[in-house]
C-alpha cells in the first residue's frame, strides 16, 4: 500500500492505531459475534462505550462535575444555531467575536433567533476584556481555533461573569485548556476526536434549561441530559470511533502528550515556512494555530505545480480552502510527526528546484 499522509482539514486522519482496532473488531465487538454497528444502543456493550467516552473525555480535559458531556449530531453547524435556542434567554442578546469564516457562520445562524452583536477582530487576535462586551450579553461566543484563517486564541476573553462559549472543533484535545472558564464547548468530531457524525458539547449545568416551549424537543440540550444522549438513536458507530481516539490520546500523554507533540509539529513547519523565500504564511506570529496552517507562494502556477508534486509523492489534501487559495497543512493529533518532518523536507526540495530553474512566469 502506498504510503500516504493526510493533511485534510476534516474529516481529517484518524490515528493509524485507532483503525486497526476498528478493523480488527469490526466482525465481532468484544465476543458479541456482531460487529459494533449492528448493537441496539439500549444495549450493554453500546452503554459501556458511551459512558466509557464521557469517562475518558472528562479525564483527558479534567471536567468538572458542573458541566454535562452530550454526544449530538448535525455537526458544529448544528450548534450555531442550537446555542442561541438555549442559551439567549430573555434579553435575547448575545456577542460574537468574529475571527473568520466559521465565526461569520454561527453569527448567521444565531442572527434569525436573537439579537447579535459582532465583535471584528483584526487579522490577529487580541486579549478581550469585558469592556469590549455588551452587559446585556447572554453569552460571549469565539471560535477558538480558526481552521480556514489559522489563527488562534492564546489567551481567552476576559468576559466578566458572562458565559464563554467556544467552537473548539478544529483544536479540542490539542493543548490543555481550563475548562471552568467556559460556559459551553463545542466540536464536531471529524478534526480532533474520531469520525464525523458526532459532535460533543460541553455544557455548564446552569446553563441548561433555559430553551422557550416552543424549542423543538431534538434542540434542547436538557433532553440529551435526561437521556444519557440517547433521546433517540445515536450515531453509534462515530462514538465507538471517538472512545478509540480517546484511549489513543490518554496512552500517548494525555492532553499534554498532544500538545507537545503538536508544538513540535508546528514548530517544524513555520520554521520552514519562516526561513523559506518561496512559501509565507500570512499569520502574526502571536495568533498562529498549531493544528492549520495555511501557506503560498506568490504564483497561482507555482502553488498548482507544488499541489501536483505533493500529490504524486503521498501528500493528500494540502489545496487551501477555497475562499483563502494556496495550501493548507492540518496538522491535527493524529498526523504523526514523520509526516511533517516529510512534508518539510519535500518543500525545501520543490524550493531548491525551482530556485534552481527560476523560469517562473508571472
Ligand atoms: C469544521 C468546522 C465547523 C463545521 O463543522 P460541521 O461539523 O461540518 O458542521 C465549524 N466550526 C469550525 C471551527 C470548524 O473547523
Amino acid at each position: 500500500m502506498k504510503q500516504v499522509f493526510n493533511f485534510s482539514a476534516g474529516p481529517a486522519v484518524l490515528p493509524r492505531p485507532v483503525l486497526e482496532k476498528v478493523q480488527k473488531e469490526l466482525l465481532n465487538y468484544s465476543g458479541t459475534g456482531m460487529s459494533v454497528m449492528e448493537l441496539s444502543h439500549r444495549s450493554g456493550p453500546f452503554e459501556e462505550i458511551i459512558q466509557g467516552a464521557e469517562t475518558l473525555l472528562r479525564e483527558l480535559m479534567d471536567i468538572p462535575e458542573e458541566y454535562e458531556v452530550l454526544f449530538l449530531q448535525g455537526g458544529a453547524s448544528l450548534q450555531f444555531s442550537m446555542i442561541p435556542m438555549n442559551l439567549l434567554g430573555e434579553h435575547g442578546v448575545a456577542d460574537y467575536v468574529v475571527t473568520g469564516s466559521w465565526s461569520k457562520k454561527a453569527v448567521k445562524e444565531a442572527g434569525k433567533i436573537g439579537t447579535i452583536h459582532q465583535i471584528k477582530s483584526p487579522g490577529d487576535i487580541p486579549a478581550y476584556t469585558k469592556e469590549d462586551f455588551s452587559p446585556e450579553a447572554s453569552y460571549v461566543h469565539i471560535t477558538s481555533n480558526n481552521t480556514i484563517e489559522g489563527t488562534r486564541y492564546t489567551t481567552y476573553p476576559e468576559t466578566g461573569g458572562i458565559p464563554l462559549v467556544a467552537d473548539m472543533s478544529s483544536h479540542i484535545l490539542s493543548e490543555p485548556i481550563d475548562v471552568s472558564s467556559f460556559g459551553l464547548i463545542y466540536a464536531g468530531a471529524q478534526k480532533n476526536l474520531g469520525p464525523s457524525g458526532v459532535t460533543v458539547a460541553i455544557v455548564r449545568k446552569d446553563l441548561i434549561g433555559k430553551a422557550p416551549e416552543t424549542c423543538p424537543t431534538m434542540l434542547k440540550y436538557e433532553t440529551y441530559v435526561e437521556n444519557g444522549s440517547m433521546f433517540n438513536t445515536p450515531p453509534t458507530f462515530a462514538i465507538y470511533v471517538l472512545k478509540l481516539v480517546l484511549e489513543w490520546v490518554k496512552e500517548n500523554g494525555g492532553v499534554a502528550g498532544m500538545e507537545a507533540l503538536n508544538r513540535e509539529k508546528a514548530g517544524l513547519l513555520y520554521s520552514c515556512i519562516d526561513e523559506s523565500s518561496l512559501f509565507s504564511n500570512p499569520v502574526p506570529e502571536a495568533s498562529r494555530s498549531l493544528m492549520n496552517i495555511p501557506f503560498t507562494t506568490d504564483s497561482d502556477e507555482v502553488n498548482k505545480l507544488f499541489l501536483e508534486q505533493a500529490k504524486r509523492r503521498g501528500f493528500e489534501f494540502l489545496k487551501g480552502h477555497r475562499s483563502v487559495g494556496g495550501m493548507r497543512a492540518s496538522l491535527y493529533n493524529a498526523m504523526p510527526l514523520e509526516g511533517v518532518r516529510a512534508l518539510v523536507d519535500f518543500m525545501k526540495e520543490f524550493e531548491a528546484d525551482q530556485g534552481g530553474t527560476s523560469h517562473v512566469d508571472h
